[in-house]
């Protein structure tokens, strides 16, 4: 028995050898290799979930704003003497210039309807703390951009493609150079060469897409990127063909 108990002293004296260390920081940095990259994609992943649940939301909103305004969609923007009433929120003494322009979100179009200034109209892969980002208004108002061309219409003329026209989606707004806005609008354009409203791929070469019906799916770029890539590149969305009829032109 006193043998043994010497023994057990002796290896516990003994401590690590520098191979066993080297091991061990081998195993734990291999470890980190194979984690770090899943939570990434999980992390994105999420992001991509988050973003199209907020569109879901805006779907509903929208239903409910149409149902108490005889199927007509909401302008863009409204001007009045004393500002510039923006589907996403009021600008008092709007339209102004350059960054930090006053906005209550209270008071847009659909506000009513989403039920808080915390309105879910800010998608998580918005590239806001890129420098890139141009912030016209003093805080974050909407980076989903609206389907300009249903301006003005009525739901009724879209009763039989409601599934394959778009309401909103990912977007980014380009109109200083080489800096992004948010996507307020969406807008078709020939090619991608001007700056505009586009569709914005900023989920893993994805735009989330929120269409008439309801119906929230992700789509990639399929025609030619507008030169300034932020977050993600833009351009026009379209359908598995290519063509602009998810604009409902
Ligand atoms: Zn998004």
């Amino acid at each position: 028995m006193r043998r043994i108990g010497i023994q057990c002293a002796a290896r516990r004296d003994r401590g690590f050898t520098l191979v066993e260390i080297l091991v061990t920081i081998s195993i734990i940095a291999l470890l980190i290799g194979i984690l770090i990259p899943t939570l990434g994609d999980a992390r994105r992943q999420a992001k991509g979930s988050v973003c199209a649940a907020n569109l879901h939301f805006v779907g509903v909103a929208s239903a409910m704003y149409l149902d108490d305004h005889a199927g007509a969609y909401w302008p863009y923007y409204t001007q009045d003497d004393a500002g510039r009433w923006w589907w996403f929120g009021y600008e008092l003494g709007g339209p102004g210039s350059g960054t930090g322009r006053p906005l209550d979100k209270s008071r847009g179009a659909l506000a009513t309807y989403l039920g808080s200034t915390d309105n879910r109209l800010q998608c998580p892969s918005f590239p806001y703390a890129s420098g890139c980002y141009y912030p016209k208004f003093a805080e974050r108002s909407a980076s989903y951009g609206y389907n300009l061309h249903l301006s003005g219409r009525l739901r009724s003329e879209f009763v039989d493609r409601s599934a394959r026209v778009f309401l909103f989606a990912d977007g980014a707004h380009f109109d200083f150079g080489d800096t992004l806005n948010e996507g307020h609008y969406i807008l078709y354009l020939q090619g991608a060469s001007a700056p505009s409203g586009y569709g914005h791929f900023r989920h893993r070469g994805q735009a989330q897409v929120l269409y008439m019906d309801g119906h929230v799916t992700p789509q990639p770029l399929r025609g030619p990127a507008y030169a300034v890539d932020c977050g993600g590149r833009a351009g026009n969305l379209s359908d598995e063909k290519g063509s602009s009829f998810v604009y409902g032109l």
